[in-house]
């Protein structure tokens, strides 16, 4: 009988620099290539519906990437810990290989999972495809995990050589089917796009997943963003920033393509970007390595308070504010049109997320883990580090967060940052005819010039839902409060 190897697809949905899928195909055996849909949240977080829709696209792509290669990919749906055992059973592989994922839940899985192949005479090789550091590598001086973002950043870089990326294999000799194993699935079975009604217009006007997108967004972002990128980043009504972190979620791109392909340009002389431009842009890269370094050494990120003095904050429930807010109806024209940019397009730009998450947090005082867990449901790049990590600085429980007296002022941030109301009347139409003096404060006009308009607040667009100044002086005095118990 042939020996075959079984290589496992999980949030590295591409074929080049995947070191792991490099590894199987090496080893020239028959390959037999899955994914595995897991409904439940047994082994991590269920997916979102914002990324089952992003998910289902980048498998079509992913299997005629694959097929144009020579190889197949079987689509499976259930618990891994049932799947893959019945499928070692029946395939009888040498090695099973798969990317390395951090979440505790998935941790666990994989962990029972390798025992458990052992212990049927088949190996399992893990690679990290992920990340440029492993979670456990980056340490202070003392051997203790990193608190603070700059050390971190600095300690991860020191000494250490971004390995160049790898190219995708030239073929992929596909297994023979197999009997008595657990029976594939089509990707229509999967079930995974909206339905009745289907919301994801927006979505598909917005995104190409997979990762023939990833190349053309990462290049895009190369002749058109990166050259200001220092200066431009919190502008969300430019096209400043890359865009890339769905396909970074997914694994549709490396980490180390981005890293290597934004180098090669800078030092090739292929953008205008300055030295300054490319050291942002990889911190901003060494943000997303500092939340996996987080959520590795505080599983519970996205439930329990870092800072555990937060347990005692008087958090409101407040369900008819929390709705305003997801729906983009609070009369804060930015933070409206921030949280209607998510539901539109699966996607907020970041100096829009934290005004959205400060306003949330700190005007309305509604609990972070709620926004967390919206943000988790339409978000296409909802990252079980990034996510819970960054709610968690805003709201200040976190390790290396935001001082507490920092509270976004939603006018000022629309002034400066989206200074002649585009990005607001491209979310916000009702608004879209007022002029820009007015546009991030529309209460601060006249009744009469607003109806010249066609504005009429609380008809036409939301009155404010709080007083922006009662809400920060309580939000200020429940800080106080808090840390003077602590
Ligand atoms: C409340 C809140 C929630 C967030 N939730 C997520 C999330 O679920 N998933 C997610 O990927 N990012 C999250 N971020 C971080 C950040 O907003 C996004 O990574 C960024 O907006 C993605 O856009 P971009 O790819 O154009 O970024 P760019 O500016 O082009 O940055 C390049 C890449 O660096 C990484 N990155 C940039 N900023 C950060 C950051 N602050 N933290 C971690 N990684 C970063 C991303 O992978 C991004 O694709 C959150 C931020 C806030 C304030």
């Amino acid at each position: 009988m042939t020996e075959k190897v079984l290589f496992w697809f999980r949030d590295d949905l591409r074929l080049t620099d995947n070191p792991a899928l490099a590894a199987a195909v090496q080893t020239e055996k028959p390959l037999h290539l899955i994914y595995i849909v897991d409904d439940s949240s047994l082994h991590g977080r269920a997916l979102g519906a914002a990324q089952r829709w992003w998910l289902n696209h980048s498998l079509e792509r992913l299997s005629a990437d694959i097929a144009a290669l020579g190889g197949q990919l079987h689509l499976y749906r259930g618990d891994p810990s049932v799947v893959i055992p019945s499928l070692v059973e029946a395939l009888k592989p040498t090695t099973v290989f798969w990317t390395r994922r951090y979440h505790k839940e998935q941790v666990a899985c994989d962990t029972a999972l390798k025992a458990n192949i052992e212990s049927s005479g088949s190996t399992v090789r893990s690679y990290n495809g992920s990340l440029l550091r492993e979670p456990w590598e980056v340490t202070s001086k003392l051997g203790t995990p990193m608190r603070v973002f700059t050390p971190y950043w600095r300690a991860a870089r020191l000494d250490f050589v971004v390995p160049q990326p790898a190219p995708a294999p030239s073929r992929l000799a596909p297994s023979t089917p197999i009997r008595n194993g657990p029976k594939p699935t089509s990707l229509a079975e999967l079930n995974l796009l909206p339905r009745n009604p289907d919301w994801s217009g927006g979505l598909s006007e917005a995104w190409i997943p997979g990762e023939n997108g990833a190349r053309v967004t990462l290049d895009r972002f190369i002749s058109e963003g990166f050259a200001g990128y220092g200066d431009s980043r919190n502008r969300p009504d430019l096209p400043s920033t890359s865009r890339l972190s769905p396909y970074l979620r997914f694994g549709e791109v490396s980490i180390r393509q981005v890293w290597h392909a934004t180098e090669a340009a800078y030092h090739s002389g292929q953008t205008r970007a300055s030295s300054e431009d490319l050291r942002i842009f990889q911190s901003e890269l060494g943000w997303r390595e500092f939340s996996y370094h987080l959520l590795f050494h505080q599983p519970d990120l996205s439930s329990i308070n870092v800072q555990r003095s937060f347990d005692q904050f008087n958090w409101r429930n407040d369900p008819v504010m929390l709705d305003a807010w997801k729906r983009g109806q609070t009369g804060y024209p930015i933070v409206d049109a921030g949280m209607r940019e998510l539901w539109q397009t699966g996607f907020m730009h970041n100096r829009v997320r934290m005004i959205v998450a400060s306003f949330l947090i700190k005007h309305l005082r509604i609990d972070w883990r709620e926004g967390e867990a919206w943000f988790w449901d339409t978000l296409l790049d909802a990252d079980p580090a990034s996510n819970p990590a960054s709610w968690q600085w805003v709201a200040g429980s976190g390790a290396d967060a935001a001082p507490y007296y920092r509270i976004f002022n939603p006018m000022l941030q629309g002034e400066k940052f989206d200074p002649d109301g585009r990005y607001v009347r491209r979310f916000v139409p009702e608004l879209a005819s007022l002029p820009s003096l007015v546009i991030h404060a529309p209460w601060t006009a006249r009744p009469l010039e607003l109806s010249s308009f066609g504005v009429k607040l609380g008809s036409t667009y939301p009155a404010p839902l709080v007083n922006h100044e009662r809400a920060r002086e309580d939000a200020l005095a429940a800080y106080k409060a808090l840390k003077e118990t602590a």
